[in-house]
């Protein structure tokens, strides 16, 4: 193939490199997106198979109001293609709540709506006085009321830390390390406090638990619809291998399919495979590249997927934990040495409950997962997995008989769909760099590279939130970067 020119070159088809791309070309910059899969989505990708449509991976919307992809979607004049499959006000049971506290013999069960605001459930749950109920509601009032510049203070403070010393029920605190676990996938001494409260306020005032007709991985298909169609080209099945830099600036990337020139190159391929791989670390200062050995990946899920010849759940989404259940870094440590635990922490997501299509009639699909270290070598994952049977069998005890097949996937397999592995132990990170204490907020990796041209989108550079939410919002904020730039230099010539 011919070297073909672009205005900017945009690495990586998931929500990250979506956005960026699709953003990039409705405002003028002729872009290529290059996507080393056959399909796009990256870590939200759906799955059409078998007459079962689901995501590959366990996911869940939050914030549910006022998410990332809305003002993108409303930019391409798209809004009636952005269909949450849950309403704000959906007043229906959506998500239960299994809790095994220490000493129980039994998991108690409670249900709540979407959103977190209403604590009622969970003081039935906990089973804790109206003394701790009202430290509680203290609390929960006091991070609703803290302002932005509060909440960054904390970017550097892990929520272990923030939480220790406080006066709060110890039911509070498993539930937050549980939180920690499901919806930020770290553990509760290695989340960032600023990213943590974040999400939270998240659920708590803009609500959660949502996904899409057609599962999360729609959010790309339209974006990627809609860039093609403002005559934007896009590339799958194609790996970019090497990112060429000449001078201090990016002149383009060489990939399986060919080379392409740009003066821009955005990349979602992660920003330390982007700098250790793509771009190779002789092209940055010493000190630019520890720091990027030095910035620690979040952690990874594993998931179970169950294929189901009849129901056997009956909300949106079932979460399930016990006080010694969750993972912190001394509980981790056990495992490591291969102390698998008798119980994990379960998040699984119902896709029957969002969207009538997604099992045949009569049949459920169900994707769950628990929290594991992002080493595509860890060891315990297959003991993991075992647990996690298990659970869901003591859950939902006809799930057995019912289960007509059931597939399993863990960090080794995120890191080969996604992102590559680079450094020892990462590559199977569920949100990239993003929720670590100490690389969040106002100390998260610049979406701007020290390399002209060069620019990270995606969950490892720039915004905050949950998964998809900070991957969209960080592709919006490079593409409005790239406009100002190419803009800059249309002047100059
Ligand atoms: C198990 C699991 C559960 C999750 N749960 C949630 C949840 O409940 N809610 C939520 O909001 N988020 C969740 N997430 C996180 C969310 O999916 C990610 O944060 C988000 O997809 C990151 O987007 P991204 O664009 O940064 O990267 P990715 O989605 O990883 O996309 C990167 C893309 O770049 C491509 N690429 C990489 N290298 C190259 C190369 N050299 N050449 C060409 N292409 C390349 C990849 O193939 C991929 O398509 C979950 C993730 C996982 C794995």
């Amino acid at each position: 193939m011919a070297e073909e020119s672009y205005d900017a070159i945009v690495i990586g088809s998931g929500p990250g490199g979506a956005a960026c791309a699709t953003l990039l070309q409705k405002r003028g910059i002729r872009t290529l997106l290059i996507e080393k899969n056959d399909f796009t989505g990256g870590k939200m990708v759906s799955i059409e198979k078998d007459g079962y449509a689901y995501d590959l991976f366990p996911h869940g919307q939050v914030p549910m109001r006022g998410s990332a992809f809305e003002p993108i979607f409303a930019e391409l004049g798209v809004s009636d293609d952005f269909q949450p499959a849950l309403e704000p006000d959906d007043d229906r049971e959506i998500i239960k709540i299994a809790y095994r506290k220490r000493g129980w013999d039994e998991y108690r069960i409670a249900s709540q709506g979407q959103a977190m605001a209403d604590p009622t459930p969970f003081f039935q749950l906990w089973d804790i006085d109206a003394e701790a109920q009202r430290k509680t509601v203290d609390f929960m009032a006091g991070l609703v009321a803290m302002t932005e510049a509060e909440i960054d203070g904390f970017d550097n403070v892990s929520m272990h830390e923030f939480l220790s010393g406080k006066d709060l029920p110890y039911e509070l605190y498993s539930y937050l390390a549980f939180h920690a676990n499901a919806s930020l996938a770290e553990p509760i001494d290695l989340v960032s406090a600023s990213e943590q409260i974040r999400i939270m306020r998240h659920m708590m005032l803009q609500g959660g638990g949502g996904q899409y007709k057609g599962g999360f991985g729609t959010l790309a298909k339209v974006m990627l619809r809609e860039f093609e169609k403002n005559g934007g080209t896009l590339i799958r099945d194609n790996r970019v291998e090497k990112i060429l830099v000449e001078d201090g600036g990016v002149t383009g990337v060489v990939s399986a399919k060919g080379s392409f020139r740009a003066p821009i190159v955005v990349s979602s391929a992660g920003l330390q495979p982007t700098v250790l791989k793509l771009v190779g670390e002789e092209h940055f200062d010493r000190s630019y590249v520890n720091y990027v050995k030095g910035l620690v990946p979040g952690w990874a899920f594993t998931s179970v997927r169950y294929f189901l010849e009849k129901p056997v759940m009956d909300v949106a989404m079932y979460v399930a934990y016990a006080d010694e259940s969750w993972i912190d870094m001394e509980r981790y440590a056990r495992m490591r040495e291969g102390h698998i635990p008798e119980e994990v922490i379960l998040f699984m997501v119902n896709h029957s409950f969002y969207d009538e299509n997604a099992a045949p009639p009569g049949k459920q699909v169900l994707v769950s997962g628990t929290i594991c270290s992002p080493d595509p070598e860890a060891k315990e994952i297959e003991g993991l997995w075992r647990v996690m049977d298990e659970q869901m069998q003591r859950f939902f005890p006809e799930i057995w008989a019912a289960t007509e097949r059931r597939d399993y996937s863990g960090p080794k397999d995120i890191c080969t769909l996604t992102r590559d592995s680079v450094l020892p132990g990462q590559g199977g990170e569920c949100v990239g760099l993003g929720q670590v204490v100490g690389q969040c907020g106002k100390l998260k990796p610049s979406v701007d590279a020290p390399i002209r041209g060069l620019y990270y989108a995606g969950a490892d550079a720039g915004a905050a939130g949950m998964g998809t939410h900070q991957a969209a919002g960080s592709g919006a904020e490079v593409a409005r970067l790239v406009v100002h730039e190419c803009n800059r230099q249309r002047k100059m010539r």
